[in-house]
């Protein structure tokens, strides 16, 4: 193992997720150990840069935990010094053809395996894929390339990226990042539900009323709203990180943990599901808004984002599974921009106790009988669990409480970047949490209809302010299917 060289080369070196997740990821896995002995990192893009340069530059946002300070300025000079520059076109040969001159001097007639990721603007995706492959990859091991959503925007610009990609690389090579599947609270959705004897019984339209997946974000585009704009947040959220947690919620036990085999069973739950509907989607725009003397903009009012833009900032969707397990369960999903919160989860709500003994002591509102489970995922990593419980004392009195796996609480160790997983499991050729392309197809056959259909007919969202909690709409789809939208109820 010790003969072979690994050689990361991050295409796009000079943007903002190269300098803000994949550098520090790196050396984040670098001190941990987690790398190949003979690793060596290059930075590829047209700016001009020095090695000393992109050194400077990366060194601005490395980070050690906070449970491991020693040698941590030790270990930054080491990785830096493995940190290597080379500018280029993104569709040169000649360029990357010099690259590999570079890479081979430092593998010294080891063998070669490289991995190039490909954090750059997808319409040079495959530019860049065919000079890497034709100039720069591995004749002796092998060549990965990563590759940052957005993965098209609707079924046949995927499909054409796909075929783009499959020109020079077989599907085994190419590592669709979905940052979200690198999310500890993602990762330990499986563990939960199969290694638990109180979950998986219950995980099935005969005990769970619905599921809600929601994402919100407390801030707007800020000026950013250029590249967003031709997305909209159905594309930017739902199609993928939505959705894919969905897959992974809902999918029937898989035959081992082996990559194939979960996604094997991800993709037969994505095919099970019925195509979004008009009827099924709420869809909002963020608009302007003063509070306590502080004016927030409203989406139009960001410069790089058209005056008429009808794009949504905010979506709210019910979607259905039709398979025996999941037949009639609504899957509600929730995502959008300037909100009143910031936060990622997975909200289970379960059917009412058949003949509940203790209706009676509960209060008003029977809807509080039920139970719910919670899966945090961002921020503040958490699960937990909400019961009904008698009041300590005399009388009997009901109310809810919570069991509560809070992750500071119970795990002292910091919980590493999504990056850091995923930029390992490609190093290691793990590639259960990458998507693959039969996955990312029936995605997108999900939502590619209605997409349109919004862009045809120029639905008009409904306006909401910054802040707030988004469009009134959403409570009305919900409560169509009989669901109140978890986050209204008790807190945490
Ligand atoms: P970025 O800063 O806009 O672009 C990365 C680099 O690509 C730039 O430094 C620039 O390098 C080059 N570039 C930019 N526009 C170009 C153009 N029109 N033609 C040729 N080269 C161009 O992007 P990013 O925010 O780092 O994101 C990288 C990729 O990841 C994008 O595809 C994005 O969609 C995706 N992504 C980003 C995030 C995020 O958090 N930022 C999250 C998910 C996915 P040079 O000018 O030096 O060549």
């Amino acid at each position: 193992k010790d003969e072979s060289t690994v050689s990361i080369t991050v295409v796009g070196a000079s943007g903002d997720l190269a300098k803000k997740k994949i550098f520090p990821a790196l050396f984040a896995l670098f001190y941990e150990d987690c790398l190949p002995k003979h690793f060596t990192v290059y930075g590829y893009a047209r700016s001009k840069m020095t090695n000393a340069e992109l050194r400077n530059m990366v060194s601005k946002t490395l980070t050690c935990r906070i449970d491991k300070r020693e040698n941590c300025s030790e270990k930054m000079e080491q990785f830096l010094n493995r940190c290597f520059y080379h500018s280029g076109q993104y569709d040169s040969l000649d360029n990357f053809m010099e690259l590999d001159t570079k890479i081979k001097e430092h593998e010294a007639g080891r063998i070669s395996n490289r991995l190039f990721y490909l954090s750059i603007p997808p319409n040079i995706f495959i530019d860049a894929v065919r000079c890497a492959s034709l100039s720069a990859s591995s004749t002796n091991g092998w060549t990965r390339v990563i590759v940052e959503k957005p993965f098209g925007r609707d079924s046949e610009s995927s499909a054409a990226l796909t075929r783009g990609l499959k020109k020079y690389l077989n599907e085994d090579q190419i590592f669709r990042i979905d940052h979200y599947l690198g999310k500890e609270l993602v990762e330990n959705l499986s563990v939960l539900r199969f290694s638990n004897l109180v979950f998986e019984p219950l995980w099935s339209r005969q005990y769970i009323r619905n599921v809600q997946l929601i994402f919100s974000e407390d801030f707007g585009t800020e000026g950013r709203g250029g590249y967003f704009d031709n997305y909209g947040i159905i594309r930017d959220i739902m199609q993928n990180h939505l959705l894919q947690i969905l897959a992974l919620f809902a999918m029937e036990t898989p035959v081992s943990c082996d990559a194939e085999d979960i996604r094997n069973e991800k993709v037969k739950v994505l095919r099970s599901m019925r195509p979004l509907q008009l009827e099924n989607l709420v869809v909002g725009q963020y608009k302007s808004h003063t509070k306590g003397g502080i004016t927030y903009p409203g989406y139009t009012d960001d410069m790089t984002v058209p005056k008429d833009s009808l794009t949504p900032t905010f979506a709210a969707a019910a979607l259905f599974i039709d398979n025996a397990r999941w037949d009639g369960v609504p899957f509600l999903m929730k995502a959008g921009k300037a909100l009143h919160t910031r936060r990622a989860e997975i909200r289970v709500q379960f059917r009412h106790v058949p003949g509940n003994l203790y209706n009676r002591n509960i209060g008003t509102d029977l809807d509080q009988a039920t139970n719910e489970l919670v899966i945090k995922i961002q921020p503040d990593e958490a699960i937990y669990l909400k019961i009904n419980n008698k009041v300590p004392g005399l009388g009997m009195r009901l109310d809810r409480s919570t069991l509560n796996l809070h992750y500071a609480a119970r795990y002292s160790k910091e919980i590493p970047d999504a990056y850091e997983r995923l930029l390992l499991d490609a190093i290691d050729g793990e590639r259960r949490l990458f998507i693959r392309s039969d996955e990312l197809d029936a995605a997108w056959a999900l939502f590619t209809p209605l997409l349109k259909e919004l862009e045809e007919k120029k639905i008009i969202p409904e306006y909401y302010p910054y802040g707030s909690r988004g469009p009134v709409g959403a409570h009305y789809l919900a409560a169509r299917y009989n669901v109140r939208w978890g986050d209204l109820g008790l807190e945490q």
